[in-house]
This record gives C-alpha cells, sequence and structure tokens, in this order.
C-alpha cells in the first residue's frame, strides 16, 4: 500500500500493515497535528520503503526527543523511524487505498484536551504503555 503527503512530494510504501492504529492524546500531539489527537500506525522497518521525496523532509525535535517529520513543501506530517526501534511511525491520514482500521489503543489520555470526550472503543492508557505491549494490540493476533 502507498501513502503519500498532501502535495505528493514524499512517497511510500509499507507492507503487511496492522490492521490497527493508535491514537494519542497528548498535548504535542494535538500541536503538531491540529486535532484533538493523532491517528497512526506502527510498521516494522522490513515494511516500510520510501518510494521519493526524502530530500522534501524537514524534521523538528524537542529537547525531550519528542519528533516530528513533515514535507517542507506542503506541511504534511511523514512517517519517521520509532526511535532506535525497528519500526516505524506512519500518519495513518496519509495512506492511500486504506479500507478498514480499528482503533487498538488511546495514549495519553490524561493529558486529553480539556473540550475532547474520548470514545471507550479501546484500551485507554494515560500515559504510554511499552512498546511491546502497545504492538501486542495493535497486531492482528489480538482480534
Ligand atoms: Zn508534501
Ligand atoms: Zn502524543
Amino acid at each position: 500500500m502507498q501513502g503519500s503527503c498532501l502535495c505528493g512530494a514524499v512517497e511510500f510504501r509499507v507492507e503487511a500493515i496492522s490492521p490497527k492504529a493508535y491514537r494519542c492524546h497528548c498535548s504535542l500531539c494535538r500541536k503538531q497535528g491540529g486535532a484533538s489527537s493523532n491517528l497512526a500506525i506502527i510498521v516494522e522497518a522490513q515494511n516500510f520503503s520510501w518510494i521519493t521525496g526524502r530530500e522534501h523532509i524537514s524534521s523538528y525535535v524537542r529537547p525531550t526527543s519528542f519528533r516530528s517529520d513533515f514535507c517542507a513543501r506542503c506541511g504534511s506530517p511523514v512517517p519517521n523511524p520509532l526511535r532506535t526501534t525497528a519500526y516505524y511511525w506512519v500518519p495513518a491520514g496519509l495512506l492511500d487505498d486504506l479500507e478498514t482500521l480499528e482503533i487498538g489503543a488511546r495514549l495519553y489520555t490524561a493529558s486529553k484536551a480539556s473540550w475532547e470526550t474520548i470514545p471507550s472503543d479501546a484500551p485507554h492508557f494515560e500515559t504510554v504503555p511499552k512498546l511491546s505491549q502497545l504492538i501486542e494490540l495493535l497486531s492482528p493476533r489480538r482480534q
């Protein structure tokens, strides 16, 4: 499956995506995406590849290591390697032809916007679970 940014300069491909995404309700993701939460999937690095446009990607990293990669032409958030792990963080809205997507976890619910009501469609975490637990929650084996 392919994904691309708003202007199309950055394109990538993912194979074997997990059927579940997570939403993060933290204050940083609100700023980064401009909405109440982000919606992302986690892809094994071996199942992720860039097609074109890496030269258009800019990166912003906060002192806490929160990182936002984005297309410098259109501002779309774009995938980035999940710190030092063997996974990529992929914004779900960039994926073309995604037919179904469930929410597998909701993170940082304790720091949600006061105006947001979070549905109970997936496990809530006041902060963030261990990466291995998150991956388990998003994996097909949990269905
Ligand atoms: Zn772009
Ligand atoms: Zn967040």
